[in-house]
């Protein structure tokens, strides 16, 4: 039995199924926040933005699962940072969890394309599947591709199923995903709207560090040298969205002026792309509401950000 503020940690998935069902019977909204741990205060502030979400009282379930199968086998599946017991420890520090839900066995990825080394105890549990990976897939067809859908091939059906997995377990009545991860929380929306999941979802607003670098449990890969470099993300979207709320509404320049800053600051570009915030359609001019989302490698590690822009001339 968990002590009062510590949440309970559940590991089981009917155990976690059981213990959102008496939350509710209890009169309580269950809200779930989804993350792969190592936590930080972006994490955190989903966590606030789940207990905010009902005006009523509110059971928060937060999950750390390091899901295999978004992970391509090139990946960094085997190098992604963890420490469950730091991340009780914040979580319990926050006095607003109720339960954490850490499952073992989510996802099987079969004999042939079995990771060793650190990441291969997160599925042996799975071995009696006969060595047959799981083969139930859901695709969002149009929203995956494009974006980080164009270099990880394999990443956005991998967050689906396992997302619409957790959902099936803890049947949340609300769950919180960071605007961080821009195409992930469009594509988990269109999932609930087209599956009938009956889920509020919320997209919560990027956290920064003091300097303007958007939190990522992947920064802890970054040297200090790369650290410094990668500020031109956040540096070179809050130039951009300036330069469109000034009136320059061509994408290509935009577009441009970022590549160019983050090439000079030593990054390697994966994309940088001014989409329509709904569709994630590419604009050619900045007439509605857009997106810009740019992915980029420092060194070894490869990050994400985006600014939104609400401009609508
Ligand atoms: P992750 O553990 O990286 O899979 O992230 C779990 C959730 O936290 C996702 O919904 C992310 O979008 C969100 N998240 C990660 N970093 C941030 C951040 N800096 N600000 C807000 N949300 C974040």
């Amino acid at each position: 039995m968990a002590a009062a503020n510590e949440p309970e940690v559940i590991r089981d998935k009917a155990a976690m199924r059981a213990w959102s069902r008496r939350r509710r019977a209890e009169g309580k909204a269950v809200a779930l926040v989804p993350t792969m741990g190592f936590l930080h205060d972006g994490h955190l502030s989903l966590i606030s933005a789940a207990a905010a979400a009902s005006a009523g009282p509110v059971a928060v379930v937060v999950s750390i699962y390091v899901n295999p199968s978004q992970f391509a086998p090139t990946e960094d599946l085997a190098t992604y940072p963890s420490d469950l017991a730091g991340d009780l420890r914040k979580l319990s520090a926050t006095g607003a969890v109720t339960a954490v839900f850490c499952p073992l066995d989510l996802y099987f990825r079969g004999s042939a394309g079995r990771p060793t080394g650190a990441s291969a105890g997160a599925v042996s549990c799975l071995e009696d599947a006969g060595g047959s990976g799981h083969e139930s897939w859901i695709r969002v067809e149009r929203l995956e591709k494009g974006l980080c859908g164009s270099s990880r091939p394999v990443f956005f059906r991998g967050v689906a199923t396992v997302v619409a997995k957790l959902f099936n377990i803890v049947e949340p009545d609300i769950a919180v995903f960071g605007k961080k991860d821009y195409q992930q929380w469009r594509i988990i929306c269109r999932m609930v709207r087209d599956l009938d999941f009956a889920i509020e979802i919320i997209g919560s607003e990027i956290v920064r560090e003091a300097d303007g670098l958007a939190m990522s449990s992947r920064n802890v890969h970054l040297s200090h040298e790369e650290r410094e470099k990668a500020l031109s993300i956040s540096r070179s979207l809050v130039n951009a969205r300036t330069a469109a709320l000034n009136g320059n509404n061509h994408s290509q320049q935009i577009k441009h002026q970022i590549v160019q800053t983050l090439t000079e600051a030593g990054g390697q570009v994966d994309y940088v792309e001014i989409v329509d915030q709904e569709s994630l359609v590419r604009v050619e001019k900045i007439d509605r509401p857009v997106v810009i989302c740019v992915a980029a490698w420092f060194g070894k590690v490869r990050l994400i950000d985006n600014i939104e822009i609400q401009t609508a001339s």
